[in-house]
């Protein structure tokens, strides 16, 4: 299900035949978003926010999944690499992230 309405990170409203994914967040910023976890380096968006990845003590809670870190199978808890945008107050995870990016490919292919 792809959701309508301003994306939560760059603040653009959607234009016709664009896709986004629940959150909601655009192609662009779910692409950017996963660059910043790779690579750590900060970002100006489509819409001129800053999107930046968290610390990994940040406390901050991924909108979507309400989560900010996550059990190890071995019992340990890990810091879940995280993105944000500081003027919008949104945050996602990286599983998020994989997963909104996963929903646009397919609705784009499909479309
Ligand atoms: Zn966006
Ligand atoms: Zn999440």
């Amino acid at each position: 299900m792809l959701t309508t309405g301003r994306c939560r990170f760059c603040g653009r409203d959607e234009t016709p035949g664009q896709h986004r994914a629940p959150g909601p967040i655009c192609a662009a910023c779910v692409e950017a978003g996963l660059a910043i976890v790779r690579d750590g380096e900060a970002r100006t968006s489509a819409g001129d926010t800053t999107l930046l990845r968290l610390l990994p003590d940040a406390e901050a809670t991924c909108d979507h999944c309400g989560r900010h870190e996550r059990l190890t199978f071995l019992g340990f808890r890990r810091p879940l690499a995280r993105v944000s945008c500081p003027e919008l107050e949104s945050v996602i995870c990286e599983p998020c992230l994989d997963a909104a990016g996963d929903l646009i490919n397919k609705t784009v292919r499909e479309s």
